[in-house]
């Protein structure tokens, strides 16, 4: 890969990690609201309304399942931006072909190209 097809991917992952980090913040806050509602609430309060606490533990469960997939996803991100530092960005880690670049324009944080990805899934 050139290298301004490098800078390319640098700058469209580097723009999703800040929309990932901003909606990460998002659920973080969430998820610390509804907890700090909790811990503040009496237990009065508490058991007139089950049901309002119902969606809350919901809502909150949701934040963490979100943050989760998020906190997984900008882990994945950095590590592109890290092989785009070191130059490996683009191979494939099973063929060390490179990767269509199709693929890595709707897949950037991908380290594996697709005839490899389909081997390892047919594998499963
Ligand atoms: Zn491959």
């Amino acid at each position: 890969m050139n290298k301004k097809d490098l800078e390319h991917f640098q700058q469209l992952i580097q723009k999703k990690k800040e929309e990932v980090k901003k909606n990460l913040d998002y659920l973080r806050s969430t998820v610390l609201d509804s907890t700090t509602r909790e811990a503040t609430g009496d237990h009065s309060a508490y058991s007139y309304h089950m049901a309002d606490l119902g969606t809350d533990n919901m809502e909150r469960e949701k934040a963490f399942l979100f943050a989760a997939r998020d906190e997984k996803y900008l882990k994945q991100l950095e590590q592109a931006l890290e092989r785009i530092r070191r130059g490996t960005y683009g191979i494939c880690r099973v063929c060390n072909n490179e990767i269509a670049r199709a693929r890595l324009e709707a897949v950037p944080t991908t380290t594996i190209c697709f005839d490899c990805k389909v081997a390892e899934s047919g594998r499963r």
